[in-house]
């Protein structure tokens, strides 16, 4: 695995990646890297001859400068992990080296990107969008792999994808779990013991709307709505939404339609934001 840390370094290489037509996959994180981040990078080297993983923790897309400052940072382990994941690529550049001063664009996706966590986190989506489109730039990949934990982050960088003309496949990866349901997360690192057993609500929750639809053929988003409010409230944990969305506009819907919906769970536990989903 070579390990990259320069723009035009990295530029250099995807140019001699180009000329020898290989097909790149591309997953961008954040890094504090996880058996998560590892089934995409898995599903990139699947996908295609080239797999780049980026670990750039991303300050545009924080709107907490406290949120900013904890968030887990473990480098060095980072990259013995994507090594062990067979990554070929590893690009993890200074701040100044994406954002040197003087930097000014930023990329926002409409609507789709002022609802639900960017009602939460206003900019975060620009910050995100910002990031993976310069990102795109830079490593030039043929597929995207993302994971659906990150579903309305999914959702927007198909749009932009699609609303710029990039010829670019994205990947989705369903979101790994625990064994005892919790998804995993960078941010979960930062939970007590005891946060993290009231953190099990969440998944808790959205298997409840699984049964309720599917054994009990509730569809009405209401009733399925209020099943995870008292999901959520009995274990003590403060609900920031929970909405039930068409999977491609991310428009409330009242009644799910099978196929095409997202159940979305966003939470603050002890300080430490969560957010679930899952697709019906
Ligand atoms: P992050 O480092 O949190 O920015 O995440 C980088 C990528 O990993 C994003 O595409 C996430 O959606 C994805 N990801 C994070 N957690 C999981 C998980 N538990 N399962 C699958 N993908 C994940």
């Amino acid at each position: 695995m070579q390990v990259v840390t320069s723009i035009k370094k990295m530029q250099d290489i995807v140019r001699e990646l180009k000329r020898t037509q290989q097909t790149v996959a591309f997953v961008p994180t954040m890094g504090a890297l996880h058996k998560g981040h590892g089934r995409l990078m898995e599903r990139g080297k699947q996908n295609a001859d080239v797999c780049v993983v980026s670990n750039f923790v991303n300050a545009k897309q924080f709107n907490d400068a406290e949120d900013l400052k904890n968030y887990p940072r473990n480098p060095e382990r980072d990259k013995e992990f994507s090594e062990a994941h067979d990554v070929d690529y590893y690009f993890a550049p200074a701040d100044d080296e994406m954002y040197p001063p003087g930097f000014l664009t930023s990329v926002n996706v409409g609507f789709l990107s002022s609802r639900l966590e960017g009602e939460f986190r206003p900019g975060h989506f620009r910050g995100v969008c910002t990031v993976v489109l310069k990102l795109l730039h830079i490593i030039q990949p043929t597929h995207l792999v993302m994971g659906l934990k990150d579903a309305q982050q999914f959702v927007i960088i198909q749009h932009m994808l699609t609303d710029l003309c990039m010829d670019i496949k994205m990947i989705g990866v369903p979101t790994m779990r625990d064994r005892d349901g919790l998804a995993l997360s960078s941010r979960n690192a930062l939970l007590s013991d005891e946060d993290r057993q009231k953190a099990l609500c969440i998944s808790r929750a959205l298997k409840r709307v699984h049964f309720l639809v599917k054994k009990q053929g509730i569809l009405h988003s209401g009733e399925l709505l209020q099943a995870i409010r008292s999901a959520i409230g009995t274990a003590g944990v403060e609900l920031e939404y929970a909405e039930i969305v068409n999977k491609t506009t991310l428009e409330p819907i009242d009644h799910v339609v099978r196929g095409g919906t997202f159940v979305l769970i966003a939470v603050r536990i002890g300080g430490i934001r969560l957010i679930d989903n899952t697709r019906i």
